[in-house]
């Protein structure tokens, strides 16, 4: 088992998918212990919260640092990934992004557990989690835990349900 303080969550997503929001609602739940950490590159955002370490990684904004921001994969202990679930014109590419990672040889053969936020779900053309579920084809993920949580990053509406799953799923 992974001690707390050695924990490390990606925030792994497409642009505007809402990573950045949802990152400000859990710097905000916990401000004072909040360290922010300068970024570059790949990165948007990265803090540490009560000796968690979570880091945001812009997958299509970023791809000429694949290299880099892939080299994460290694030291995390768990994964968010965020899922703008109006945008149906890019599942195409948010199942493409996700089979790449979870393809990945520093995943491959780790039980790691992912969490799916199913974000934006206050717009009216969002897709319930079992459409998104059946876009991305998760019931095909038998190695590692998942699951998928219906999140409004604005309110902040799912965001505490999702990552209490996770932090969970880690300890
Ligand atoms: P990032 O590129 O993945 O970091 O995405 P951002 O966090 O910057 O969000 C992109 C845009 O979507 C911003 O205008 C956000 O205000 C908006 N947004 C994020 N989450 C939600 C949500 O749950 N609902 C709605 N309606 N808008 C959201």
């Amino acid at each position: 088992k992974v001690k707390k303080d050695k924990m490390t969550i990606l925030v792994l997503g497409l642009n505007n998918s809402g990573k950045s929001t949802i990152i400000n609602h859990f710097k905000k739940s916990n401000e004072q212990s909040a360290i922010m950490v300068p970024t570059v590159g790949f990165l948007i955002e990265q803090f540490y919260n009560m000796g968690v370490c979570i880091k945001a990684i812009d997958m299509s904004g970023a791809t000429r640092y694949r290299n880099l921001w892939e080299h994460q994969f290694k030291n995390c202990q768990g994964i968010i990934y965020v899922i703008d679930s109006s945008d149906r014109m890019r599942f195409v590419v948010v199942k493409d992004e996700l089979d790449l990672v979870l393809q990945h040889p520093d995943l491959r053969n780790r039980i790691l557990p992912i969490l799916f936020y199913g974000n934006k779900s206050d717009l009216e053309d969002s897709l319930s989690n079992v459409k998104i579920a059946a876009a991305l084809g998760l019931e095909n993920i038998k190695d590692k835990p998942w699951h998928i949580c219906s999140s409004n990053a604005i309110s902040g509406e799912g965001l505490d349900e999702g990552i209490q799953w996770l932090v969970q799923q880690i300890r």
